[in-house]
C-alpha cells in the first residue's frame, strides 16, 4: 500500500517528456471524444435547461440527479449529500471510484449558477459552434467535460487505474455557511487526493490557452450606516447633519480613492439600501427600501466583496477600510463587518508542474504552449478550499464569454478540446510506468 507522499513521487516520475507525441491510447481517446461531441452537448443542453440558481435548491437537485445518471453510468459510487437545513442550501453530489494504484484525482465541479428562478435568462440557445445560456460557461460545460473525460477513459478501458473522487458542488455561486459545514466534504476529498482539478472555465486570450496555478482569495463586508431621521430642510445643521445617504457615499468613495490600487487587491460594492426603512437579508442578496425626498435618511446598507492574492493583504485592507468608516460625518456612524469566503490559490511549484503537464498536451493537440494566467485576472472557485492540502489546477473548463451576465455564452468546440485535455491529463499522470 503506497502512501500518499510516495504516490505524488510516483506521479512526478512518470511525466512524460514535453514535447511527446500522443500515443495509441491517447489517439484511441481522442476518436471517441470527437465521435461524441454531439452527446456532450446534449448533456449540456439537459442541464442548462434545468434552471438552477443557488438558493432554487429543487433546480439545483434536479441538475444533480441527471449528473448523477451520468456518472453513476460510468461506475461510480454516487451519493448526494444533504446540508443542515440552518445552512439552506440544496447540497452537494459526490461520486467516487477509488479503486486504483495510481495517483487519486478530485476533479471540481459545481451544479448551480447565479440566475435564480426568477431571472430572465433560463434557455440554452444553440447557433452553429456557439450557445448561450444561464451556465452555459459557469460551469455547465465544466461539469459536463468530467463527465466525458471519465466516459472516454472509461469505454477505453484507461479508468481502472485511476481513484477518483467528483465533487458537484450545490452552492459555489454563494456558498452556505458555516464553511465548516458546507465545505467538509470537499476539504476531506481534497485530504484524500494527490492531484486536485477544477473545471471552471477555461481561458483563451490574446491568440494563446493559458493555464490557472493560482487564484485570488474572495471574502464579503457589510457596511451598516446610520444617521439621524429629520425634515431635510434642515440637513447639514448642527443637530440634523449629513443623513445616512452622504455618509455612505463619503465611505465608499473614499474606498475608491484610498483602498483601490494595490495589485491583485479589488472590492466591489454589490448592493446598496438606503432610506428611512430599509430591510436587506444577506443570505438572499434582496432588500427593501422606503424614504422621502423631504425627509434625511436614517440608514443605508451596503453589502460588497474583497479579493486579495493573499492574508496580509486582505488584512491591509480590511484596516484601511475600517479606519474610512470610522471617520463620520455629523451625526452619523457606520459600522463595516467581514467574512471570510474563499482562502487564497498560491501558485506552488506543484500547481505549475500540473500545468507544465497540461501545456505539453495542449501542444500535442496542436494548440501551442500554455501561459500562467495573471490571478488578477479571474476570480476565486471552490478549489481554493482544497489547494492547502493537495496539487491543483484550476480553469479545465469551457471556453466562454460574459459570465454572471445575460451574455454568458460557449464555443461549443471547447467542450471536446476541454474533454480531450482532461482525459489525457488524467491518463498521462495516471499511468504506472513510462
Ligand atoms: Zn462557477
Amino acid at each position: 500500500m503506497l502512501n500518499k507522499s510516495t504516490l505524488l513521487i510516483y506521479a512526478l516520475l512518470a511525466l512524460p517528456v514535453y514535447g511527446q507525441p500522443l500515443d495509441d491510447n491517447e489517439r484511441r481517446l481522442i476518436d471517441w471524444i470527437d465521435g461524441h461531441a454531439e452527446d456532450a452537448v446534449a448533456l449540456l443542453e439537459e442541464t442548462v435547461n434545468i434552471s438552477s440558481g443557488t438558493m432554487n435548491h429543487a433546480g439545483v437537485r434536479a441538475v444533480g440527479r441527471v449528473m448523477q445518471r451520468e456518472l453513476a453510468g460510468i461506475g461510480l459510487a454516487t451519493e448526494w449529500i444533504e446540508m443542515p437545513e440552518t445552512v439552506d442550501r440544496a447540497g452537494h453530489l459526490f461520486a467516487r471510484k477509488e479503486s486504483g494504484d495510481g495517483p487519486r484525482f478530485l476533479l471540481i465541479g459545481h451544479l448551480d449558477t447565479v440566475f435564480e428562478a426568477d431571472d430572465a435568462f433560463q434557455a440554452f440557445v444553440r447557433d452553429g459552434d456557439r450557445a448561450t445560456g444561464p451556465g452555459v460557461n459557469d460551469m455547465k460545460s465544466g461539469n459536463v467535460i468530467i463527465v466525458y473525460a471519465l466516459k472516454a477513459l472509461e469505454e477505453n478501458g484507461l479508468l481502472d487505474g485511476i481513484p477518483v473522487v467528483v465533487a458537484l458542488m450545490g452552492d459555489e455561486e454563494k456558498s452556505g455557511r458555516p464553511l465548516s459545514v458546507s465545505r467538509k466534504h470537499l476539504v476531506e476529498a481534497g485530504v484524500w487526493a494527490d492531484i486536485a482539478l477544477g473545471f471552471e472555465s477555461a481561458v483563451y486570450r490574446d491568440g494563446q490557452d493559458w493555464a490557472t496555478v493560482a487564484r485570488r482569495s474572495s471574502s464579503r463586508w457589510i457596511l451598516t450606516v446610520e444617521g439621524r431621521q429629520a425634515h431635510s430642510s434642515g440637513i447639514f445643521n448642527e443637530s440634523v447633519g449629513a443623513g445616512a445617504i452622504f455618509e455612505a457615499a463619503r465611505i465608499l468613495s473614499r474606498f475608491y480613492d484610498e483602498v483601490r490600487g494595490e495589485e491583485y487587491l479589488t472590492f466591489n460594492a454589490g448592493t446598496i439600501q438606503g432610506g428611512t426603512q430599509v430591510t436587506y437579508d444577506p443570505s438572499q442578496n434582496r432588500g427593501t427600501t422606503f424614504g422621502k425626498t423631504n425627509v434625511v435618511p436614517n440608514k443605508v446598507i451596503v453589502h460588497g466583496g474583497l479579493r486579495s492574492i493573499s492574508t496580509e493583504q486582505l488584512q491591509r485592507a480590511r484596516e484601511a477600510m475600517r479606519a474610512i468608516v470610522a471617520d463620520s460625518l455629523p451625526h452619523t456612524s457606520a459600522l463595516i463587518e467581514f467574512a471570510d469566503s474563499y482562502p487564497p490559490m498560491p501558485p506552488t511549484p506543484g500547481n505549475r508542474q500540473l500545468a507544465a503537464e497540461l501545456s505539453a498536451i495542449n501542444e500535442a493537440l496542436g494548440r501551442g504552449p500554455m501561459g500562467e494566467l495573471d490571478p488578477g485576472r479571474r476570480g476565486a472557485a471552490d478549489i481554493s478550499h482544497v489547494a492547502n492540502h493537495t496539487d491543483a489546477l484550476a480553469g479545465l473548463g469551457g471556453i466562454g464569454e460574459g459570465g454572471h451576465t445575460p451574455d454568458e455564452s460557449l464555443d461549443l468546440t471547447s467542450l471536446p478540446l476541454g474533454i480531450k485535455r482532461a482525459a489525457i491529463l488524467m491518463y498521462r499522470l495516471g499511468r504506472p510506468e513510462d
